[in-house]
């Protein structure tokens, strides 16, 4: 099974991929924890690449396949053999954000984010897709939050630039790709506590895998 999380920034999808792990390793589920952009050397390296670029950015076009190539390095070579030897792959992140942030909110053609998607994914499209869903308001103060509990500067993500309303039109593309894709999505809102998502997110995936 293939599990994907989505989301805005702050939502706490880290979190709650941690604890799918979790409950998946309680009842014997073999599974392995993933991320975009990244998850594999080579797809790593195309994300530090691009995120720390960010002041000198390319355009949202060039990100989108660059991101799409770090994608089929991750699907091949660890996405798919993982797969195919009966391992869950659970994903922070995967193709939807490549649509919302590069092609709904960024203004690539949805023409060119669906054939990089085509290419990339070589067929894997996730079995159940978890978007996560948060007003952008609530989501920032937690991102704040975190960086003084750490002791951080916000830096290196888009909330440097606090842009709320680029923020708003982000959760809109998530939930319009939500919409449109009613078969493997499911969105849960994360303005709750951490346990009661666990146990919401819990349950949709033994609803779905009752096996
Ligand atoms: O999910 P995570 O917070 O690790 O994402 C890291 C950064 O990558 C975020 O700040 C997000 O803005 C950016 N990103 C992006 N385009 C994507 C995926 C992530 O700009 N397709």
């Amino acid at each position: 099974r293939f599990i994907t999380f989505e989301g805005g920034e702050g939502v706490g999808k880290s979190t709650q991929v941690k604890r799918l792990l979790a409950n998946l390793a309680n009842v014997s589920v073999d599974a392995v924890r993933t991320r975009e952009p990244g998850g594999t050397p080579k797809a790593e390296a195309i994300r530090s690449f691009i995120l720390q670029g960010r002041s000198e950015a390319w355009g949202a076009g060039a990100e989108a396949v660059l991101f799409a190539a770090a994608r089929y390095d991750h699907v091949t070579r660890l996405i798919a053999p993982n797969l195919a030897k009966g391992t869950w792959v659970i994903s922070d992140r995967f193709c939807d954000s490549t649509r919302a942030y590069q092609g709904l909110t960024g203004g690539v053609d949805s023409k060119l984010i669906d054939a990089l998607e085509d290419l990339a994914l070589d067929g894997h499209t996730p079995d159940l897709t978890i978007v996560l869903d948060m007003d952008p308001e609530t989501a920032f103060k937690r991102v704040a939050e975190r960086a003084i509990e750490d002791g951080l500067a916000l830096t290196g993500d888009r909330f440097e630039k606090e842009e709320l309303d680029w923020h708003k039109r982000l959760r809109d593309s998530f939930l319009d790709i939500a919409r449109n894709n009613t078969d493997r999505c499911v969105v849960l809102s994360a303005n709750q506590a951490e346990e009661s998502l666990e146990r919401e997110i819990w349950n949709t995936v033994q609803s779905r895998f009752p096996e």
